[in-house]
């Protein structure tokens, strides 16, 4: 579990579930995160920053954010 190569994440540190609003950190990805899931769905959304990811109205922060430098 890690960074995803290729479209449509292209090794974006963050991903955002168009969806649900919610933004994961891919450096600390556990497995209900199912970034797979999201990313076959159709709702994955890269991001390397989190402030605009916060701008972009993702603002649910998944779990797996904590621990991490916000
Ligand atoms: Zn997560």
């Amino acid at each position: 579990m890690a960074r995803r190569p290729g479209a449509p994440l292209n090794i974006a540190r963050y991903c955002g579930n168009a969806e649900t609003k919610e933004i994961h950190d891919l450096d600390n990805e556990q497995a209900p995160c199912q970034i797979d899931e999201i990313i076959l769905s159709g709702h994955a959304v890269p991001f390397n920053d989190l402030d605009e990811a916060r701008r972009a109205g993702y603002n649910k922060i998944h779990y797996c954010m904590h621990g991490s430098d916000q």
